[in-house]
């Protein structure tokens, strides 16, 4: 921080509202030394008296600290681009949870039809159970690895208290759930409930 600029930039906006020092301290009720301490650089307005300060200059708190004033469309600049990454991270997670559905439907379609398949085909039983076998390891695999994807994509909504959260891999994987909808506890306010997956 720089007092010295903070300070300066006090006492521009002081005269630019006209008023005095003695004015000022008078308006905070602190002492004129005070305001000339800020206005020189000497020490920081305290927290107590910052928020009235700052309406009386007619500036930020933020602008306060940065000791100058920030231009409208700097701080909607700002907020713009943080609205688009908000917009592309839910992009993105939608994309996720879509490939999850199909990868899902698709493992499902191909695991029933090639067990029918290796019941009845023609070959000696320790390979039918050895097949069996890496079948559905592979069937297992692919399931976490689309709760991974699950999990990453969006959040978990608390139903008591509204609270969206991103719960860790294995609270997501061990908890009950029908679809995306699972059963887990809020680190918020500790409830259980059936929670929600969405996306904002
Ligand atoms: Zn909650």
């Amino acid at each position: 921080m720089e007092l010295r600029k903070i300070g300066k930039f006090i006492a521009e906006r002081r005269k630019v509202q006209k008023i005095t020092q003695e004015k000022l301290a008078e308006m905070l009720d602190v002492s004129d030394r005070a305001v000339s301490k800020w206005e020189r650089g000497i020490c920081m307005p305290s927290t107590a008296v910052m928020p009235e300060l700052c309406k009386i200059l007619e500036i930020s708190v933020n602008e306060l600290f940065c000791g100058e004033r920030i231009e409208m469309k700097d701080e909607k600049k700002a907020e713009r681009a943080l609205m688009e990454i908000a917009k592309a991270k839910e992009q993105t997670d939608k994309k996720l949870l879509d490939f999850e559905v199909i990868v899902g439907v698709a493992i499902v379609m191909m695991f029933v039809p090639s067990i029918i398949l290796l019941a009845y085909a023609d070959m000696q039983n320790w390979v039918r159970a050895a097949l069996i076998c890496i079948l559905t390891i592979f069937v297992v695999v692919v399931a976490f690895v689309l709760v991974k994807i699950e999990q990453v994509a969006g959040y978990y909504e608390c139903k008591k208290c509204g609270h969206k959260h991103v719960p860790t891999y294995w609270a997501t994987n061990l908890a009950p759930h029908f679809g995306r909808t699972r059963y887990m506890k809020c680190p918020k306010c500790a409830e259980k409930s059936w929670q929600k997956k969405v996306l904002k």
